[in-house]
């Protein structure tokens, strides 16, 4: 039953990284089952390459240990695009040239669709505008198409066990018409993750509850691909005494700052509610 802790190399890893490290590492020695390191580095534009040694020396340090190299996503990108292109030939996703602005507008018109109506639900463009879209050479992204997802799923929508919450049933428009690949990019993050997770063999997904509504599209891709579905263990994020989320660009709470000013592990597991 691996587990998997999946950062990016951008930024120093902080006090919120640890406590979800630390949450796999322990289930996983509870259980007998592999910790696994996965880099999600396919945003290159953000990637900093000295943050690969320093995430594995700051999780190294906490005591953790997994089976090396750790999987970089930025080495199977192929695999990303064959599976984009396998939504596309399902007519799952499609190719859309509307600039942010004309999503604002979209959802600003149906404030009810969407999560929030930061992922509205956009209507899919006539056959004739997506050929002109693809004609142009004009940039473009793959947008999820939730319906077409709801038609193909049918009557029986997939179900995931989530801690806490039972067995849940998996809603297509929890993110709305989001974006799951770009023309000149392999995929986006939700296409990696259910791809790697399968590839990885991962049974127990354990990541921050910022991602909970991701999880709804994670397990609708599984079933149209064919892929496994792992339990869901969604936790609490880690707030800074103000109660803000803890940013990467956060020194005061960066594991390497915290090292340098003399914390012990055991001191960083406690300021996270976790002992070792
Ligand atoms: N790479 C994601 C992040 O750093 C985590 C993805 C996941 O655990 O599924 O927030």
């Amino acid at each position: 039953m691996p587990v998997r802790f999946a950062p990016s190399p951008t930024g120093d890893l902080h006090l919120g990284h640890a406590f979800s490290a630390l949450l796999n590492w322990q289930v996983a020695r509870e259980t007998a089952d592999t910790f696994l390191l996965r880099h999600e580095d396919i945003d290159a534009s953000r990637v900093r390459p000295q943050f690969y040694d320093q995430i594995e020396e700051d999780l190294a340090w906490l005591g953790l240990d997994w089976p090396k190299p750790a999987r970089r996503q930025s080495a199977h990108l192929d695999d990303y695009r064959d599976r984009l292109d396998t939504l596309a030939t399902m007519g799952v996703i499609y190719p859309c040239a509307r600039t942010r602005k004309d999503v604002a507008e979209a959802a600003d018109r149906a404030p009810q669709q969407g999560a929030g109506g930061a992922a509205p639900l956009l209507d899919r463009p006539p056959p004739s505008e997506i050929a002109r879209t693809l004609e142009t050479g004009a940039p473009y992204a793959w947008r999820f198409d939730p319906r077409v997802a709801d038609d193909l799923l049918g009557s029986h929508r997939p179900t995931f066990e989530e801690a806490g919450h039972g067995t849940v049933t998996a809603d297509p428009f929890r993110l709305g018409s989001v974006i799951l690949g770009r023309k000149d990019a392999p995929a986006s993050y939700h296409v990696c993750v259910v791809h790697d997770d399968a590839c990885q063999a991962v049974t127990q997904v354990i990541r921050g509850e910022d991602l909970s509504d991701s999880t709804h599209l994670h397990v609708v891709l599984q079933t149209l691909l064919g892929l496994p579905t792992p339990t869901y263990r969604h936790h609490r994020l880690i707030t800074d005494d103000g109660g803000k989320r803890l940013a990467k660009r956060d020194d005061a709470t960066s594991l390497r700052s915290l090292r340098a000013g003399g914390a012990t592990p055991a001191n960083i597991a406690a300021r996270v509610g976790l002992s070792l």
